[in-house]
């Protein structure tokens, strides 16, 4: 609880959950199938938060036993150079689940990328073939932050079905696979995006907000129906700090459970991650069913 009374729903202990399940699986993978799982990041052209996020990949692999590491091209790389790369990982056996470090400089399609993993191997269901599996409602990679935008709700008990659902942000990673997670969760739910007429009066009437535009504080307290659940998806660095989307001081004295940021979807998007990569594994390398050896007829 806040000192508001809003419950702070944060990612860190449910992420811990996570990583002593995934620790034991990949432990039973590695010990059957003679290697660790293992997941590569693709990164092309290195800035500063690139480098945070790949060191917290590697660093969270490196915890519970995964074998990660990372394809680093130059910034000035070719679109061929990034899908001949993806081919290679695609076409090595030791390699089970591929994520490409998004943005992409602007010179290479992001269409070509995508249609270049393995979807087999697309642990952060950005390949058409996975998020059309989404859209349709069936098992298939979820985008890692969309999934964690809804796990967190699920995994603290915040009911979703019947709820009216707002979603900030229709992006292709973020907004609408959080969207669509969201009504097979039977919640009834409006997308808003930036050319949404009257965001404030969509938001004001929403039960759960989940907030995915990239803009500081574009979600207030005045904004929300008293009680509203806040899910802030937003990581923006402002004066040199981590914030989210919402303005969490205004917003948790209204709400009655909000996420913080840092804290909240970010380390359980890293935990999800994890168990995307080895369900990868565990399904392209499924474990043989013993042999049947015929009895042998003795006279
Ligand atoms: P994106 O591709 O830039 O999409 C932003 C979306 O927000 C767009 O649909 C845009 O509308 C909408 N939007 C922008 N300004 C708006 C406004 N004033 N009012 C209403 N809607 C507005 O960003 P993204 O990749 O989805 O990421 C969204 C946020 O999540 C970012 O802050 C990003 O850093 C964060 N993020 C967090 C994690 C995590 O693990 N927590 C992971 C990935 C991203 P239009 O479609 O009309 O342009």
């Amino acid at each position: 609880m806040t000192a508001s009374g809003a419950r702070l729903l944060e990612g860190g202990a449910i992420a811990e959950e996570i990583r002593t399940a995934v620790a034991e699986d990949v432990s039973t993978f590695s010990a059957t199938r003679g290697r660790a799982p293992g997941l590569r990041v693709v990164i092309v052209g290195r800035d500063a938060p690139s480098t945070v996020y790949l060191e917290r990949i590697l660093r969270g692999c490196a915890k519970v036993g995964i074998d990660a590491g990372f394809v680093e091209l130059e910034g000035e790389a070719t679109e061929a150079l990034v899908t001949d790369a993806l081919r290679a990982l695609n076409a090595d056996a030791t390699v089970d689940g591929v994520i490409v470090q998004m943005p992409l400089p602007p010179t290479i399609r992001l269409r070509a990328v995508v249609d270049a993993i393995d979807p087999a191997k697309d642990i952060d269901g950005i390949h058409p073939l996975n998020a059309g599996l989404l859209r349709l409602g069936y098992d298939g990679f979820l985008p890692a932050t969309a999934h964690a935008a809804v796990e967190i709700l699920r995994r603290s008990g915040i009911e979703i079905e019947g709820r009216d659902a707002v979603v900030i942000g229709r992006s292709a990673v973020v907004g609408m696979p959080a969207a669509f997670l969201l009504v097979r969760e039977d919640a009834t739910v409006t997308v808003c995006h930036s050319r949404t007429r009257d965001l404030a009066g969509h938001v004001r009437r929403a039960e759960i907000v989940v907030v995915a535009a990239g803009v500081p504080g574009l979600v207030t307290g005045a904004m929300l129906r008293p009680g509203a659940v806040v899910v802030d998806v937003g990581i923006n660095l402002v004066d040199g700090r981590i914030v989210g989307d919402v303005d969490f001081e205004s917003a948790r004295a209204v709400a009655s459970a909000i996420t913080p940021v840092p804290g909240g979807v970010g380390p359980l998007t890293n935990a999800l991650l994890l168990t995307h990569l080895i369900r990868a594994a565990e399904r392209q390398w499924p474990l043989q069913s013993p042999v049947a050896v015929p009895a042998i007829d003795r006279p």
